[in-house]
């Protein structure tokens, strides 16, 4: 069967094992084996995000868990810093907005990181600042920002730090308490590779303290004093107040044992080959990289247009010439850029190599003389 190969941000191609899984058998979210492969997932992603802090796990997307951490310390009125580089830090803006804070927030040029002095600068001139939220991996221009450089400043002036993580973690080293998140979240389907529909968010005891100290009402789902309450008082049962996607924690359960099982390095260093070998594939097409390898993520490649290639054509005929799906750039980028995915199956060698064949078709199509195959030139290390 031949069928369209995702090379885009997320969702992302999945291993076989992981959509077998979704194909399990009905089961409650709640009694005995529900609690055991609930509490095994949660110790795998500690591990995975080298944390001590609890792990909910909760049905829904990353916005969501994203908008129940930042609501669940706020009260209307307070001020968040949210540095802006691009359009996922627009939209944690405007959770913070629909939920009536002030916003502080520092603008950095698209396609470039956020630096420590900008925060720096930030959290000086507004001490009465209660929290910090930051995205890791801004996948609209595929920067990382350097969290290093932000979180531990943040917690050191007194601040909570909450971080998306939602397209980062499990495709690179993100360690949670070193880097004093009290807030990570991400979701199941980047780069854990499962389908969409849970997202988690690890919370540290100092994030649990603001939650129980915050006064104004937050709703019931989004507000996580309800998720404490159920683990807490209903942990050994009925772990999460609703009900949850049951097959889908068995395929995350299933992923992580399979990332864990193979180790996260050669995972974290499959993705950094695929980019790699994308990257330098590109340049021999003649497209220059958008983002500056010191801060370009190794999970998504986004590159500009050479002379005469628009980049809706380019992203059409992928899809249509060559099975192939990548991802167009968002909002005032649109046009400018086109961006790669490396996570899930697209870390693997066929789907790199349709890739750049795909984009040596397209040229050839449109008259340029190309060797086949030229664009090959660093598949080292890509995984089979
Ligand atoms: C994909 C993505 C989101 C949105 O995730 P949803 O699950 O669609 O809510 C948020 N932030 C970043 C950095 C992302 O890449």
């Amino acid at each position: 069967m031949s069928r369209t190969k995702l090379l885009i941000p997320g969702p992302v191609d999945i291993g076989e094992e992981v959509r077998l899984a979704m194909a399990s058998p009905s089961r409650p979210h709640y009694g005995r084996e529900w609690i055991q492969l609930y509490t095994e997932t949660q110790e795998m992603l500690k591990r995975l995000f080298r944390t001590q802090n609890d792990i909910l796990i909760m049905a829904g997307p990353g916005t969501m868990a994203l908008e129940a951490s930042i609501a669940s310390v706020t009260e209307p009125g307070e001020t968040i810093i949210i540095p802006n580089n691009g359009f996922f830090a627009k939209r944690l803006i405007t959770v913070a907005e629909g939920l009536q804070l002030k916003i502080v927030s520092p603008l950095v040029e698209e396609g470039k990181p956020i630096t420590g002095e900008v925060v720096r600068e930030a959290i000086e001139a507004h001490p009465e600042a209660k929290a910090l939220a930051v995205v890791h991996h801004e996948t609209s221009t595929t920067v990382l920002n350097p969290l290093e450089e932000i979180t531990p400043q943040a917690k050191k002036a007194g601040l909570l730090t909450i971080v998306d993580a939602v397209s980062s973690m499990g495709g690179l080293d993100l360690a949670v308490d070193d880097l004093g998140i009290d807030f990570c979240v991400t979701v199941a389907n980047k780069a854990l590779e499962v389908p969409p529909a849970l997202a988690i968010v690890s919370v540290s005891e100092e994030g649990w303290e603001a939650v129980r100290a915050r006064k104004a009402p937050r709703g019931w789902y989004l507000d996580l004093k309800t998720w404490r309450w159920y683990a807490e008082h209903w942990g050994n049962w009925h772990p999460t107040p609703v009900t949850m996607p049951t097959s889908n924690l068995v395929a995350l359960h299933t992923s992580l044992m399979q990332l864990l099982d193979e180790g996260v390095e050669k995972r974290y260093a499959a993705y950094a080959a695929a980019a790699r070998a994308v990257r330098a594939g590109l340049q021999v097409l003649g497209f220059p990289l958008f983002v500056e390898e010191a801060c370009a993520s190794p999970l998504t490649t986004a590159f500009l247009m050479r002379p005469g290639v628009e980049a809706d054509r380019l992203q059409h005929e992928l899809r249509t010439q060559s099975g192939v799906m990548i991802s167009g750039g968002i909002a005032d980028l649109h046009g400018k850029i086109l961006r790669v995915g490396h996570i899930g199956l697209a870390r693997k060698r066929d789907y790199v190599v349709a890739f750049l064949l795909g984009v040596e078709d397209f040229l050839r199509r449109h008259g340029e003389a190309i060797p086949h195959g030229a664009s090959l030139v660093a598949l080292d290390g890509v995984e089979r």
